[in-house]
């Protein structure tokens, strides 16, 4: 029995990139204003990339049950230079369901993902087909230039969050990686046999290690409305990541209780001694109180933190789907026929 997977056949040369094609994976939550343009953009990024490299294109938006008019727009869109896919989940699951769906119904080889908002600058995209193509690489991620205009809080929270999840790790997450990244056919054959229900894609991407490389980019500003990471929903996804991907949250509860746990030690030593010198009962009210109380909220943490995996332990057991697609259609784009309005739709 072999335990574990050999994806190699499916390496890409420059030779045999152009047969795998490439699927862009846009998942969607409220994007009704920015998608046509966004559509637009990447009919002529598929042209451009045709052009380059002959190789076949397709879109699979994924609509994560916007409550704007996303899906009729998605729809209606176009295929233009490439096949059109829309996938739409049965209500609102979160980004990383919704890159799981596009990755599951994506066709091609070589899968992208790419925001819906007009954040991730389309032209960026030849040269990350580029580093897979010509370069070689299998999982070409993009993170920011720099993070200057956040505030110092916000860099230390990152830094810190970071710290934490790749301590200790093997392969460590790059940071400051974003979701904007193209994967070879290999990197997302690995990445599918991946069983885990609660994702993590930025750490996952990583973990199966390939020849990766960064490109660093400068995000454009939302095309329109506003982002739906907010603190709270960041905190929700840190605390998500980490607890999915990483046991250094336990390690840190178990260093930080030996740690407390010798403090009290030798503090108790040093009770034991002033008394066995001076023979004078030490006041210790207040510092009785405190100590109470560092040790009560330090377990309380604790029990959270352990709470987290137990957590996680019994949403991996249950084994629920991690979205449920309503709708699907797709639109071919039949470049060889004659007839070129030869669009057909399917629902599944
Ligand atoms: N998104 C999604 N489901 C959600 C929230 C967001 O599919 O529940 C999509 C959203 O439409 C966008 C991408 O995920 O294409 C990134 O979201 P957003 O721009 O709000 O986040 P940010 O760019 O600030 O990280
Ligand atoms: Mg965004």
């Amino acid at each position: 029995m072999m335990l574990g997977s050999d994806v190699s056949n499916l390496s890409t040369t420059a030779a045999n990139a152009a047969a795998k094609g490439l699927s862009i994976v846009v998942p969607m939550y409220n994007e009704a204003a920015g998608l046509a343009a966004l559509h637009q953009r990447l009919c002529e990024l598929a042209k451009a990339l045709r052009h380059r490299y002959a190789i076949r294109c397709e879109i699979v938006y994924v609509d994560d049950g916007s409550k704007d008019g996303t899906l009729a727009i998605a729809r209606a869109l176009p295929a233009d230079a490439l096949d059109v896919q829309v996938v739409s989940l049965s209500r609102n699951f979160g980004k990383e369901a919704a890159l799981m769906a596009g990755l599951d119904h994506a066709r091609l080889g070589a899968v992208l993902f790419m925001d819906g908002d007009g954040q991730h600058p389309p032209a960026l995209v030849e040269q990350l087909v580029s580093h897979w193509i010509d370069g070689g690489y299998d999982v070409v991620y993009t993170a920011k230039a720099h993070r200057d205009n956040e505030s110092f809080l916000r860099r230390l929270a990152v830094h810190g969050f970071y710290a934490l999840i790749n301590w200790g790790a093997r392969q460590k997450i790059p940071e400051d990686a974003g979701d904007f990244r193209l994967l070879s056919p290999r990197a997302v054959a690995a990445l599918r046999q991946l069983p885990e229900r609660n994702r993590f894609f930025k750490g996952l991407a990583s973990w199966i290690g390939f020849r990766q490389i960064r490109v660093d980019y400068e995000p454009a500003p939302r095309a329109h409305g506003v982002t739906t990471f907010n603190f709270m929903r960041l905190l929700g996804l840190s605390i998500e990541g980490l607890t999915s991907f990483s046991v250094a949250p336990l390690r840190f509860a178990s260093l930080l209780g030996v740690l407390l746990a010798s403090a009290a030690f030798l503090f108790g030593l040093s009770i034991i001694w002033e008394v066995w010198t001076t023979g004078k009962q030490v006041p210790g009210y207040p510092s009785l109180v405190v100590g109470l109380m560092t040790i009560g909220g330090v377990q309380l943490i604790m029990i959270g933190i352990v709470g987290e995996y137990i957590g996680k332990i019994l949403s991996e057991l249950k084994a629920r789907p991690i979205y449920f697609v309503a709708e699907h259609s797709e639109k071919r784009f039949e470049a060889d026929r004659d007839e070129s309005a030869g669009e057909r739709t399917a629902a599944e």
